[in-house]
């Protein structure tokens, strides 16, 4: 879907004061009930009172030297993608969301309304719409997750991939999800399960499937599943373990160390290919995904 086409416009909703629709206006959309307007900067629609501010939070961080590396790579996104799957931590073996919509829609997509919500730089097809709190690269909607800029039943499909558990409201990010997804219309939802602490920039939850299932209870569940499993569990927990004794040292040399650790361990994910064939492998996994579809 195009960002300024008008079936996307026609979805939008204002997330000040939920009635008005919204129109665009020079460099501005205007909402036909509260007169609020919300800026078109760089090509993103901008949601948030803030979005600079965020960037430059996001700019003061980075200033650590490991966050430095990680927002280096985090402007070029083959690179990130190809670090994630080659050295990263977890295993992602299970349906990926491209696969998804592939399935639900073909491959022409251009007529239907996807959203990935907390997307960060990661594009998963190149007609999804990408929303985040922070206005990264590839990033065309900056939005709270708990207060979406979309009516009642817009979306065709909503996707969100480890966003839960960074929301400090997850609860109202979840209701959000549920209410914009049209009847009939997909989730795909991921979220750690076992897995360390990790800020990003804070981390708030975590779910098991049946927590998932049980709050998307008006969808019903298609497929669910782990995505990195056992193997990609024992592998982050061996990291920080492993890494814990270095925090003593500094902050820089605990950050060094868990990417050294990440980076030797990382081979062992390999076993998630055996040990995700297990009936219970669910129940020891690295991440949990869900795909569900809403109830008419
Ligand atoms: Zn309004």
């Amino acid at each position: 879907m195009e960002l300024l086409s008008n079936s996307f416009l026609n979805a939008l909703q204002c997330p000040v004061c939920k009635k008005g629709g919204l129109s665009l206006r020079e460099n501005k959309l205007v909402c036909s009930s509260c007169s609020e307007s919300f800026p078109v900067l760089h090509g993103k629609l901008c949601f948030t009172k803030d979005a600079d501010a965020m960037m430059q939070k996001y700019d003061a961080e980075a200033k650590q030297f490991v966050n430095r590396l990680k927002s280096l790579v985090k402007k070029s996104p083959r690179l990130f993608m190809f670090l994630t799957y080659a050295i990263g931590s977890v295993s992602y073996f299970g349906e990926r969301p491209w696969r998804t919509i592939e399935k639900a829609f073909g491959k022409d997509v251009k007529n239907k309304i996807i959203v990935n919500v907390g997307s960060g730089i990661t594009k998963v097809h190149p007609d999804v719409i990408n929303l985040d709190i922070f206005p990264f690269k590839n990033v065309d909607v900056v939005a709270d997750a708990s207060s979406l800029p979309f009516k009642d039943g817009s979306v065709d499909m909503l996707i969100s991939e480890s966003t839960i558990e960074h929301t400090p409201n997850a609860e109202s990010a979840m209701r959000e999800m549920r209410r914009v997804v049209k009847p009939g219309g997909l989730a795909y939802i991921s979220i750690p399960f076992i897995m360390p602490f990790h800020a990003s920039p804070n981390d708030y939850s975590r779910l098991t499937h049946e927590g998932l299932k049980q709050k998307f209870y008006d969808f019903t569940p298609k497929k669910v599943g782990s995505l990195g499993g056992p193997a990609s569990a024992l592998v982050t927990f061996l990291m920080y373990f492993l890494a814990l004794p270095f925090s003593v040292i500094s902050e820089s040399a605990y950050n060094l160390a868990t990417y050294f650790f990440m980076a030797i361990l990382s081979p062992l994910r390999i076993f998630d290919l055996l040990f995700n064939l297990f009936p219970r492998a669910i129940e020891v996994s690295a991440f949990i995904y869900f795909i569900g579809e809403k109830k008419k």
